[in-house]
């Protein structure tokens, strides 16, 4: 998995096989599920069975937690051993997995489950395409949006996001506009993104209407200054003519207030932008409490009166622990 038509057809060749094996070989990784070289039915039995050895970078099931609005979050075993979680997120008209992008974070905010766990490895690109195809699997129905948005700061690791953002677009089939990679920022990899010129929506964890408060919650924010950061953005979006969305928890008493969000908006002003407010999700080791209704109505009213599109992110998948922030392998 991750193999390109191409790269398949000049593999199967080199096993002294017709090219068109490697187009059947694409069919059944991508579409048809295989989850291994011996599933591949069409294939001669005689050469199938020289190719049990060959792995295709399928992980296992481990547990599956349904919520009750049908978001379902899947504990996902590695070839070794190591634990991820996915999300699947059905409405009627989509079906979104949340990927992982790392074991673990290194990030370390204080309001995120994850970043609370620690961090094992980066994930090869086949481990992160496998997620979309098994809650494509699961779901018996298409995926149609990927977020980066699970485990791990995806501009961590470059490489096999990449690889993986070309593999789910050119083989798996989904489009580049219907995949998010969000971000809490590291300084130069906006930037480095950026000169990909994907089609891709970059997504950034905000937090914060001003750099003290972002350091408090975000330890890795110190070296990098707010300013910095939204000037990477506006790269992003001049190179690839897409917006940026900034995600903003909402975390009461602390970064909620009305002032907060004018100051929010005198950052953004003249930035073609989009707010995601997400009111934090509970998670157990973490002494922040969400704001209620009238304080979040509050906190919109200001960024409208500014005139930036805003819209909160209403939790799904919070009865599974599934919610944003609250992925971290407990259980198997
Ligand atoms: N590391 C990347 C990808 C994670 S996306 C990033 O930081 O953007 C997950 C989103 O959920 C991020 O915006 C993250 O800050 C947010 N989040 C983390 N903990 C949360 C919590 N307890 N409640 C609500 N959102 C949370």
């Amino acid at each position: 998995m991750g193999a390109s038509l191409d790269e398949l057809t000049a593999w199967v060749q080199h096993q002294g096989q017709l090219a068109y094996r490697g187009r059947q070989l694409h069919q059944w990784v991508y579409q048809q599920g295989a989850r291994t070289l011996l599933d591949i039915s069409v294939f001669p039995k005689q050469w199938r069975e020289t190719l049990a050895d060959v792995p295709i970078g399928r992980s296992t099931i481990g547990h599956r937690v349904q919520a009750p609005d049908g978001t379902i979050k899947y504990l996902l075993q590695l070839a070794d051993g190591q634990i991820i979680e996915t999300v699947g997120i059905p409405t009627d008209k989509r079906l979104t997995v949340c990927v992982s992008s790392q074991v673990g974070c290194p990030m370390a905010c204080d309001f995120c489950a994850t970043g609370k766990g620690g961090f094992q490895r980066n994930l090869k690109s086949h481990e992160i395409i496998d997620q979309v195809l098994t809650v494509q699997e699961d779901f018996q129905r298409r995926v149609s949006n990927i977020v980066f948005m699970g485990m791990g700061e995806p501009l961590l690791n470059m490489d096999n996001l990449l690889a993986a953002v070309r593999s789910l677009n050119e083989d798996v089939g989904i489009g580049q506009r219907l995949m998010t990679i969000s971000t809490v920022g590291i300084p130069g990899r906006i930037r480095a993104l950026a000169a990909e010129k994907l089609q891709v929506t970059l997504a950034v964890s905000l937090h914060a209407s001003n750099q003290q408060l972002r350091e408090r919650l975000i330890p890795s924010a110190k070296p990098y200054g707010l300013e910095q950061l939204l000037a990477e953005c506006r790269e992003y979006v001049q190179q690839t003519n897409r917006r940026v969305t900034f995600e903003y928890i909402l975390l009461a008493g602390v970064n909620d207030l009305p002032a907060h969000a004018s100051e929010l908006a005198r950052h953004l002003r003249g930035f073609q932008t989009h707010i995601n407010l997400i009111p934090y999700n509970p998670i157990s080791d973490a002494d922040y409490q969400r704001p209620g209704r009238r304080r979040i109505r509050a906190f919109v009213k200001v960024l409208e009166e500014q005139h930036i599109a805003v819209s909160v992110r209403y939790s799904r998948g919070l009865a599974a622990e599934a919610a944003c922030g609250q992925l971290r392998v407990s259980q198997i």
